[in-house]
């Protein structure tokens, strides 16, 4: 029998990124009276979350009406928008912003900083947000329903015997576990397996994000920019793009987003990443300034083909963690908001998780996600078809009688002796 601490809630929501977040803000609101608690692994919430984004504040506008009067710390419009296909080391075109890349009216923030900034708000309603505590075991019941998690051990040696100070994992049971821990999460992934969610939607597929935010000499920035390039130094059956987001104070917020269903067996994104930036309409804007923040993260891209069954017997899947990122936009944030404010509402009114994945795809989130279903997967034949695809995707606001597959990012790579450089 194990004698475990126990903590007992209405509601454990798995990471405190903006899915989870708006979850427990959404639900306080609607039922104050219920109790729900967030646990976050990262050591303070944001600190694990790459951060300079655009996001769409719609969603923003729904949960907290008030937020532009008391917005986050970094938090800028959008002034205007360019979009360059790079030819080679040196030369670029300037093209048309696609409409899907258009960004009047959304607003350059710093990710993490807003999920430091909205878990202060989860609390004044009633949350209990646990940062520094990771779930590591999904806890079922005697019916096999999920029934909460466990915290993961502290201060374990890496052979397993326990250090000075160490510190057993709580039990977290409630009636309903959500799950918001972003692409890739740990449970995520182990509960879609254990209950079979993913076994009529398209394998999943993913890109990998770099993103540095760079403190640059005086008077290079032009606030509220936003620049996104495609083509070089990507061959053209790689798939991604990179982008420069325009901060106030000198900085510079830079990445590239490779999707993982490249051909080329030596092929890095890393490396690419290094090439972008000396590229010539970028390394005048970077040189003599210094990197201040670097990270990588994975990125859901299956969309609206790969999204798994969205609920199991006492837990939900929300936000990145369910996979309705917008990837042609570069866009989850909005999405995130969106289905944690919806799961919420969901759960008051029926307080079970039964219902949620009809509910889910009956909404505006999956409507965004369909519209834009078949862009993705038609770069898999190359840049030029991948274009002129996106573009007639676009132009029929995605009403095309079919929808193309996704297949597993391993699928395309090429063995070395299969492989010839485009
Ligand atoms: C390079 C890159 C650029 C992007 N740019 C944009 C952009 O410009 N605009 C935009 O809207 N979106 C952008 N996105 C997507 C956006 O970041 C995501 O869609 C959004 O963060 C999803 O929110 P989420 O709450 O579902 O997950 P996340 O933001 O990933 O949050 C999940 C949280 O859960 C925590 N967690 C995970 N597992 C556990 C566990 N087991 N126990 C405890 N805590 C856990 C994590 O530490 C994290 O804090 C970008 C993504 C990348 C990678």
């Amino acid at each position: 029998m194990s004698n475990r601490e126990v903590m007992e809630y209405d509601v454990v929501v798995i990471g405190a990124g903006p899915a989870g977040l708006a979850f427990a803000i959404r639900l306080k609101q609607i039922k104050p009276a219920l109790s729900v608690c967030v646990i976050e692994k990262a050591s303070a919430v944001g600190t694990q979350i790459l951060s300079g984004a655009v996001i769409e504040p719609t969603a923003l506008d729904h949960l907290l009406p008030d937020w532009r009067s008391n917005p986050p710390p970094i938090c800028l419009p959008v002034s205007h928008d360019e979009f360059w296909l790079l030819r080679d080391p040196q030369r670029a075109l300037r093209l048309p912003v696609p409409t899907q890349m258009r960004n009047r009216g959304n607003f350059i923030i710093s990710l993490g900083a807003t999920c430091a900034w909205l878990a202060p708000q989860a609390e004044a309603l009633g949350v209990d947000v646990f940062p520094g505590f990771a779930a590591t075991e999904v806890l079922f019941d005697e019916r096999a329903a999920v029934a909460g998690v466990r915290i993961g051990d502290m201060g374990v040696a890496r052979d397993g015997s326990p250090k000075p100070g160490f510190t057993q994992g709580i039990d977290i049971r409630a009636e309903l576990t959500v799950l918001a821990e972003g692409c890739r999460g740990h449970l995520s992934k182990y509960l879609i397996k254990r209950f079979k969610l993913d076994q009529n939607s398209d394998p999943q597929t993913y890109g990998i994000g770099l993103k540095e935010l760079w403190q640059v000499p005086a008077g290079r920035t032009q606030v509220g920019k936003v620049a996104h390039t495609l083509g070089w130094p990507l061959d053209p059956h790689t798939y991604g793009g990179s982008f420069l987001y325009h901060l106030d104070q000198d900085r510079i917020a830079i990445g590239l987003v490779v999707g993982l269903d490249y051909q080329d067996p030596g092929f890095s994104p890393f490396e690419a990443f290094q090439q972008l930036k000396q590229h010539s309409r970028i390394k005048p804007l970077l040189e003599g300034g210094q990197i201040l923040s670097a990270g990588t993260r994975t990125l859901v891209e299956g969309g609206y083909q790969s999204l798994p069954k969205l609920e199991m017997p006492g837990a939900v899947l929300i936000g990145d963690a369910a996979g309705l990122l917008n990837v042609p936009k570069i866009k989850g944030t909005h999405q995130a908001l969106r289905s944690g404010m919806l799961a919420a509402e969901h759960f008051t009114e029926h307080r079970s998780s039964t219902g949620w994945d009809t509910r889910l795809r009956g909404s505006a989130v999956m409507a965004e996600l369909k519209k834009v279903r078949n862009i993705r997967p038609g770069f898999k034949r190359g840049l030029r078809f991948g274009l002129v695809n996106a573009s007639w995707e676009t132009m029929t606001a995605g009403y095309s009688p079919w929808t193309l597959k996704n297949h597993a990012d391993w699928s395309a790579l090429k063995k070395l002796d299969q492989y010839r450089a485009p």
